[in-house]
């Protein structure tokens, strides 16, 4: 959102920019806060921004489009190759639990979700974060 007011020390009109929105940022140090318009004196609180989990509604694996995707169709309730009604058990592609493909308490989905944070927060690959939470997750928790 942009907004204009008077400044004083100029007589003129300026910009000012309100509300939230996304900076992209070259490079791997990511500040808390920063100056966009060093000249306006815009101070911007700095949020690493997640990117959601992509899901595919053809085969229902995670990180591709439907657009994009070479699999065949599956059935979005038991898993199988699309067939029409499905009266069969609830059986996720993508962990085998008893749930839709789609659900999104599926543990599978949530560490998607886990890995687009880590990957926002570090500010690196999706294989990077996989290797730093499969990392944590060699550690035995006894
Ligand atoms: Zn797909
Ligand atoms: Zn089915
Ligand atoms: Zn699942």
């Amino acid at each position: 959102m942009k907004r204009r007011i008077w400044d004083k020390q100029t007589n003129k009109y300026i910009s000012q920019f309100s509300g939230n929105f996304i900076v992209t940022m070259k490079g791997s140090i990511l500040k808390d806060k920063f100056t966009i318009f060093e000249n306006l004196h815009i101070m911007l609180r700095v949020r690493p921004y997640v990117e959601p989990v992509v899901q595919c509604y053809n085969c229902f694996m995670f990180g591709h489009i439907k657009a994009h995707c070479k699999r065949d169709v599956k059935c979005i309730i038991c898993g199988d190759k699309a067939h029409g009604v499905c009266n069969d058990r609830l059986n996720c592609i993508n962990c085998g639990g008893e749930h839709k493909s789609t659900d999104r308490r599926c543990p599978v989905f949530q560490k998607n979700k886990e890995l687009k944070v880590i990957m926002a927060h570090n500010n690196i690959s999706f294989i990077e974060a996989e290797r730093l939470m499969f990392g944590k997750h060699d550690v035995p928790s006894t």
